[in-house]
């Protein structure tokens, strides 16, 4: 097969480097630094967004052909993997996502973005930080035997749940013994009580800020435990509703550059502007791109994906490289995955062209160039 040749500003893992890469079957097999494509596209590493409830109309908690749409419509902005996001719903209903996206998996398009299994957002949260999590359906772990979850382990790869609910450290250690990453958020756990949830093996936390005890002078909680453990992986909803950028340096500062994760935490009704949907059962309003419940402030997912978020940390100060890994790399390490993420030699050729605005120009999935714009 011959080498098909990409040039521009390559983003390594700290560095711009003009140069070309040379792709063999749909893996980067070389590459060259060339100071001549250093006015070409910004070449990054293919997006990977772990927390997405549907994009452009298509419900990540609908039919195949919705988890299709999706898939396709991430692609066009830059994401090349994803988690389809299930939000807190009857137990039965949560089985029946797994299942469909199990059996979805192996005849998912090829000009989307892949599915690298599935997140459930709940059902075992706080109901004190629900957030826009339908409450008639959080359950506590103490009192749903593992049996009635095993439905929905295979494919499984991240779960949030709140560390401070009876059962929940539990539910941790198990979810841990069996690979599957628990991500702490949707809690009003006291700093001790989130400690004692990251000790049980929790290794992520659910949009930063959002949802979650915070950084209060009197009563730390759940935000300053994950401020302050450099193990620990934090997602960020970087669309200037969820968090004041403002507070984006505070992150970049506080925590390792492995240890950022963007998501866009993304509504079906995302990309087709304002509107009504429903999501778990709660109707939510969109407006001049601010997502909430109808009648309320609360907000209820966004209305992005992580090629706005990239350009939004950028536009905050943050360095290409280091937002590049927020949105690629270090979502990847958080699940184990070392195939893809990093524009070195031996990855999968999942990359994004983007132009002088950090603008998508086009995907390409293992080498094959899909979505151009
Ligand atoms: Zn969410």
């Amino acid at each position: 097969m011959t080498a098909l040749l990409v040039g521009g500003r390559l983003i390594l893992d700290d560095s711009i480097v003009p140069g070309r890469l040379s792709i063999e079957d749909g893996r980067i097999a070389a590459i060259e630094p060339d100071d001549a494509e250093r006015d070409g596209p910004f070449v990054a590493p293919g997006f990977v967004d772990l927390h997405v409830h549907g994009w452009g109309g298509y419900d990540a908690m609908g039919a195949r052909t919705d988890l299709d749409g999706m898939a396709r419509a991430l692609l066009r902005h830059g994401v090349t993997s994803f988690l389809p996001t299930a939000v807190t719903a009857p137990l039965g209903a949560l089985v029946a996502f797994a299942e469909r996206v199990r059996d979805w998996l192996p005849d998912s398009p090829a000009d989307g973005a892949q599915a690298l299994g599935f997140n459930l957002e709940g059902p075992f949260i706080s109901p004190d930080r629900k957030g826009a999590q339908n409450p008639a359906f959080i359950a506590l772990p103490a009192t749903v035997p593992q049996a009635a979850i095993l439905g929905l382990l295979p494919g499984l790869r991240v779960m949030t749940l709140a560390p401070e609910v009876e059962g929940g450290l539990d539910l941790i250690r198990w979810l841990s013994a069996n690979g599957i990453v628990a991500s702490l958020g949707h809690s009003a756990a006291t700093v001790g009580q989130a400690r004692a949830g990251y000790s049980a093996g929790a290794r992520s936390t659910t949009h930063l800020f959002n949802a979650m005890s915070g950084v209060d002078h009197h009563a730390p909680g759940l935000a300053v435990a994950a401020l302050l453990d450099d193990a620990v992986f934090v997602e960020l909803i970087a669309d200037g509703q969820h968090v004041h950028p403002a507070l984006w340096p505070i992150v970049a500062r506080l925590k390792p550059a492995g240890r950022l994760v963007l998501v866009s935490d993304a509504l079906p009704l995302a990309g087709l502007g304002d509107g009504r949907t429903a999501i778990g059962g709660l109707e939510v309003d969109v407006l001049g791109g601010r997502a909430t419940l109808a009648g309320t402030h609360i907000l209820a997912g966004s209305v992005i994906a992580l090629d706005s978020a990239l350009r939004n940390l950028v536009e905050a100060g943050l360095t290409l490289p280091y937002a590049v890994a927020a949105a690629s790399r270090n979502p990847l390490a958080l699940l184990g995955i070392t195939d893809r993420g990093r524009i070195a030699v031996g990855q999968r050729a999942d990359l994004v062209e983007l132009d002088d605005r950090l603008g998508v120009v086009r995907v390409a999935r293992e080498g094959e160039w899909i979505a151009p714009r």
